[in-house]
């Protein structure tokens, strides 16, 4: 199928098998069918229908439990093994991956891991083409990375290199606290002390290499491949890509992933782009990463997350880099206390859309007087964080998302792409006031390759009886559940984009400012 090649001018790393492999137990899924037997009631019922010579009772579904084999995280470590475990793939198999974004670039991993075939096509010319961006929030994504054998639990979660907040506290400009919730609270109120309660905060780009440093095959990745479009054969996808050159280059797969982001151009081909166009929230988000200010404990403890609001402007500042560890560079651009860690701050407010485009477009310098003119006289440490903040390390973005998607969306669409589907921003971009789209992006991944092992795994090997699953149905499969876990993120998060420049941002009270939107609109 696909040629490999890594057109990034690195050197090459030589194939490596993967050193995490898929359970053979549980075939990845992490999970097995419970040998409970029925229940007391189901066999009573079973029993009579048997003696009154009625319709026996349907089974009931298989509840599931944790594989004790890869202790639920459906991968094996076969370091100290002498045997070959790697799992067997059907011939032909090869998955075109299409950007290496935070989804993309999990799934190759989870592929890696389960012996799929497959290369990642990524328009950047290399890893590093863009800055570290901005810092995620590690909500239910936790469970991939788990998947990904990236993370255990407690301190571990991410191979040590996230941060874990605390507490997270709720100001007025003036710094009054309006609400506080999170680790250190509970603490105080003498209830249990729960690790699985702290939020882990990592940089996007830090985490994309946490994964990129597990895949052991990097001679799978091609950079500067910018897809331009994709045809179908009855047996394979043919993609057409141009490299920085404009030299266009043909590939060809077994299947698709457009894991290509909110500008999806899989998903501008599969879905059409009337079908579900971008859609403007309302706002514009501007972030800034600062040496963390040594002024107030908020950013010194390097442990809380604050949000400071005024019913229309918001700023949330959160952990970015720990004291000593890999940094954006803000130390390092402002020469000073180099080393203290770093503090994320975003700020959104509403705005016209063309207002938005064009302060974005202003660039950095015009970011930052936006921000000082609006918060330069808010509590301490504030004003700090945004005058300390390089111009480098400042972006701006109006808010958009796009609306949900329906099943039957991905199985029609405007080529009748059967052997196409989408993942991550790609599928269901949202805005980033939840902290969701990295952590569905994560499941997604995960989904996914479980989806394709079950369809692609050779299963003339095993012991038990299994059936074939065709491409289409494991497609289905993943779609649903992918749309039906997904959607109301999306919601919530477009929500947020509202409510969190609305007064509820500021209401008094211990709770979430999404817990405090749904007891006003439940009330
Ligand atoms: C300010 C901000 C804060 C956020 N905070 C959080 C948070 O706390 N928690 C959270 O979970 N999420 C958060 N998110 C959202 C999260 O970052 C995204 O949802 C996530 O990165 C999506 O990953 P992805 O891999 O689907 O897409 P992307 O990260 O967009 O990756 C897409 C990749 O595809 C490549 N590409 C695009 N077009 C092509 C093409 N034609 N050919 C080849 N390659 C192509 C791109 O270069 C890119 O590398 C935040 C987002 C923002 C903007």
């Amino acid at each position: 199928m696909s040629s490999k090649g890594n057109t990034n001018g690195e050197e090459e790393s030589p194939s490596l098998p993967s050193q995490k492999i898929c359970c053979d137990k549980c075939h990845g899924e992490g999970s097995i069918p419970s040998r409970k037997r029925r229940t007391k009631k189901q066999k009573r019922e079973y029993q009579l229908a048997k003696e009154n010579g009625l319709p026996l009772p349907p089974l009931p579904p298989p509840t599931m439990e944790p594989c004790q084999v890869c202790s639920g995280t459906g991968l094996v470590d076969m370091r100290n093994s002498d045997i070959d475990l790697h799992p067997k793939v059907k011939e032909g198999t090869h998955i075109g991956i299409i950007g290496a974004g935070i989804g993309g670039m999990a799934l190759a991993l989870a592929c890696e891991h389960r012996n799929i075939p497959y290369t990642l096509y990524e328009r950047d010319e290399s890893f590093d083409e863009r800055s570290q961006g901005y810092g995620l929030t590690m909500q239910q994504g936790g469970k991939a990375l788990q998947a990904l054998g990236l993370a255990t639990t407690g301190n571990d979660r991410l191979l040590g290199k996230g941060i874990h907040s605390k507490r997270h506290i709720v100001y007025l400009p003036d710094g009054t606290q309006v609400g506080e919730w999170g680790m250190k609270k509970w603490g105080r109120e003498g209830k249990t002390k729960d690790a699985k309660r702290q939020n882990a905060h990592i940089a996007r780009q830090e985490l994309r290499r946490l994964i990129y440093n597990q895949i052991q095959d990097k001679s799978r990745i091609c950079w500067g491949h910018k897809l331009k479009s994709y045809s179908e054969e009855e047996d394979a996808a043919n993609m057409i890509f141009q490299d920085w050159q404009k030299t266009t280059i043909k590939q060809q797969a077994s299947i698709i992933v457009g894991a290509d982001g909110i500008r999806s151009v899989v998903r501008k081909q599969k879905i059409g782009e009337e079908a579900s166009p971008m859609r403007y929230l309302g706002c514009i988000v501007i972030l800034g990463i600062a040496p963390c200010p040594q002024s107030s404990d908020l950013t010194s403890d390097n442990e809380s997350v604050f949000q400071t609001a005024d019913s229309i402007t918001r700023l949330y500042a959160m952990p970015f880099a720990k004291r000593g560890k890999e940094t954006a560079g803000a130390a390092k651009f402002e020469n000073v206390e180099t080393g203290q860690g770093e503090t994320m701050w975003q700020l959104s407010f509403p705005m016209d859309e063309k207002d938005a485009i064009e302060l974005s477009k202003k660039g950095p310098i015009a970011l930052k007087d936006e921000a000082l003119r609006r918060c330069g006289e808010w509590h301490i440490p504030i004003p700090q964080l945004l005058q300390t903040t390089p111009e480098q390390l400042i972006s701006g973005y109006p808010v958009y998302d796009r609306e949900v998607l329906e099943d039957e969306m991905f199985r029609s669409g405007t080529s009748n792409a059967q052997r196409v589907t989408l993942l991550g921003d790609a599928a269901h971009p949202m805005s980033p006031f939840k902290g969701q789209g990295a952590n569905q992006a994560l499941l997604d991944a995960v989904l996914l390759a479980r989806a394709l092992y079950t369809v692609f795994r050779d299963r003339n090997s095993e012991k038990s009886e299994s059936i074939d699953i065709s491409l289409e149905d494991a497609l289905k499969v993943y779609e649903h559940e992918m749309l039906k876990r997904s959607k109301p993120k999306v919601k919530a998060s477009a929500e947020a984009a509202h409510f969190l420049h609305t007064e509820l941002a500021i209401q008094e009270g211990d709770i979430t400012r999404g817990a405090a939107n749904a007891k006003s609109t439940s009330n």
